[in-house]
């Protein structure tokens, strides 16, 4: 028994920023940001809308603050976004857009846990009527609890969107780890959307940031959001910094923590745990005894939870020896 935590699964948000990525914050050339001054700002921003192929980009303290500028962005008072039933925008983020937009959230239901089909699309599309709020927006994520969408799959949601007049935004909070499961450039991946929101904060290891990517305009009006949400930041180069440094050393890396889900989800079924589910970096299993948190805690392994599925999430501060450890533990108690 030891009270040390050997093995972290509860997110990847947990990543530690490491001495590399400190120094070249310590590093970071900075200005004032809210001036338009920074320039390790600027070089974060140009560099992910390269990667993105669109025009702008705009670094935010967080995915909620990000997506609320994108969804206040892209839809005004009266207006409709439609949006998966268990997506973030709609699930996690206090209803931001309705409170402080007057803009309505119509929750849809989505596809194997994770898309909108074509059809719910159309469905949940309001004539234009005197007595409806008038549709916008869809608001898509990927990955959904780790699923990823394939890029036909998304195409087929956002072209229906389309051919209803409506703008797409994307919740990419772990844009480049769908990117890193279905293999493919980012700029495909983003193309379907007007706007794309990606954290750096979670498998890329930075301490804080997240970045919409989009078209000038609606990145201009998203700038004034920010402004507005109190989100300007100052010599936000240092965080930039860390953006940066992630670009370059954890977007590759991604791929080894999908491979090690991957090969925990074999071992769980394995050791005969039920409803075990891995895409990306994500393991979830049924949560049948209440008790193995306690246990496995006592062993120095933290997992998701109480949760009727329990989420373990491979990131980069899962060491090799964490792993086999958390192997061991359940081992000994599923
Ligand atoms: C983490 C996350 C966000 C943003 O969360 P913050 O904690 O505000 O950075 C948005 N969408 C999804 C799907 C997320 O996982």
């Amino acid at each position: 028994m030891s009270n040390e935590v050997l093995c972290d699964f509860r997110s990847d948000t947990l990543t530690k920023p490491c001495a590399g990525m400190r120094a070249a914050m310590a590093e970071a050339e900075v200005g004032d940001d809210v001036y338009g001054e920074d320039p390790t700002v600027l070089r974060l921003q140009d560099r992910l809308a390269g990667i993105l192929g669109k025009d702008a980009a705009l670094l935010f303290p967080s995915g909620t603050q990000s997506n609320l500028a994108a969804l206040l962005a892209h839809c005004g008072r009266g207006e409709e976004i439609i949006v998966g039933a268990p997506y973030h925008t709609y699930v996690y983020e206090a209803a931001g857009a309705s409170v402080l937009g007057g803009v309505a959230l119509y929750p849809v239901p989505v596809e194997e846990g994770r898309h909108i089909a074509p059809d719910t699309v159309t469905a949940a599309v309001k004539e234009d009527d005197n007595h409806y709020a008038i549709s916008r927006l869809l608001a898509c994520e990927n990955t959904v609890s780790g699923r990823v969408i394939p890029l036909d799959v998304i195409e087929a949601s956002t072209r229906r969107a389309r051919d209803h007049g409506l703008n797409c935004h994307l919740d990419g909070a772990r844009f480049f780890n769908a990117v890193t499961g279905l293999g493919i450039d980012p700029a495909a991946l983003a193309a379907p959307f007007d706007t794309v929101s990606i954290c750096l904060s979670k498998g890329l290891g930075t301490p804080i940031g997240s970045v919409l990517v989009g078209n000038r305009d609606l990145i201009a009006k998203a700038h004034r959001l920010r402004k507005m949400l109190g989100g300007g930041m100052r010599q936000a180069g240092v965080l930039a910094a860390a953006g940066l440094y992630a670009l370059d050393h954890n977007v590759a890396r991604l791929a080894e923590d999908h491979a090690r889900a991957e090969e925990l989800a074999a071992f769980l079924r394995a050791q005969g745990a039920t409803g075990v589910v891995q895409d990306t970096n994500m393991v979830f299993m049924a949560g049948n005894d209440p008790s193995l948190d306690d246990k496995m805690r006592r062993d120095g392994i933290e997992i998701g939870g109480p949760y009727a599925t329990r989420r373990l999430v491979l990131h980069k501060d899962i060491t090799e020896a964490g792993l086999v450890a958390a192997m061991q533990a359940f081992g000994r108690h599923l």
